[in-house]
């Protein structure tokens, strides 16, 4: 009842003809299994656009602005404008986006309503340090993460979003969470979006990002509140992405 969904987060790496080289190969592959979702850099996103032209792709971008309105924001970038370059999702809240660029969990609800009313659809990253999971800590501080975006946006607005599950220790470090510690959280994640709504608790597809791979993707998606992968790294490898692609569904 949730397709699955596989985003492909590509940071700040590559180059123009690196990057739609690489959208090319995962047109060609057609993946049938999952929705699929490249996020490129923001100024690579028009030629991606034309890459995916009249696939079944998806184009996101990787963060917007808080702000709405046009106006004097040196450097940002708004939800409208890559809407307008053929984005449908968003990322809001990467975990880089929160430690290095100081995205709160205030400012990161300010960027899901952004994205949202340009029509995107945003995929709001959460997830605990390592400290944090040490000490215990790891449902409250999603718990805040997702309170922060159900206060400013409401319940409703989950009807139209995605929620990725990325344990900070997991990002890029090789160290990725079991299935049974990522479907854990998953499942606390959703039951917290029941207790406002059931209907779209059920519809909500859950992602997980942290060191997915072509190995261990099958597993993780195997569980029950698993409804696809966040992937950085291994989604700049055509063969590796598509099969992490496959192996979802
Ligand atoms: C990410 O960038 O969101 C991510 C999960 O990266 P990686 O797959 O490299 O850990």
């Amino acid at each position: 009842m949730r397709t699955p969904l596989v985003a492909g987060n590509w940071k700040m790496h590559g180059d123009q003809a690196r990057l739609v080289d690489l959208s090319r190969e995962i047109v060609t592959a057609n993946v049938s299994t999952a929705d699929v979702l490249v996020c490129p850099p923001f100024v690579y996103l028009a030629a991606i656009s034309e890459a995916i032209q009249g696939s079944s792709i998806h184009l996101g971008a990787q963060d917007v602005a808080d702000q709405q309105q046009d106006g004097a924001f040196t450097g940002e970038v708004s939800a409208a404008m890559v809407a307008d370059l053929g984005c449908d999702f968003a990322l809001v809240g990467h975990s880089e986006r929160r430690a290095l660029y100081g995205d709160t969990n205030q400012r990161v609800a300010t960027k899901f309503l952004a994205a949202q009313a340009a029509g995107l659809c945003p995929v709001l990253c959460v997830g605990e340090t390592l400290e944090q999971r040490q000490q215990g800590a790891t449902d409250s501080v999603v718990g805040e993460q997702l309170d922060a975006v159900l206060a400013a946006a409401g319940i409703a607005a989950f009807a139209n979003a995605v929620v990725a599950y990325e344990p900070v220790w997991a990002i890029g470090t090789g160290q990725t969470a079991t299935p049974e510690q990522a479907q854990e959280v998953h499942a606390n994640i959703r039951a917290r979006i029941a207790e406002q709504d059931a209907t779209i608790a059920a519809q909500l597809r859950i992602l997980y990002g942290g060191s997915v791979k072509g190995a261990n993707a099958r597993d993780l998606f195997s569980r029950q509140d698993i409804d696809g992968g966040l992937v950085g790294g291994a989604s700049l490898k055509a063969d590796e992405f598509i099969q992490i692609c496959e192996a979802a569904g």
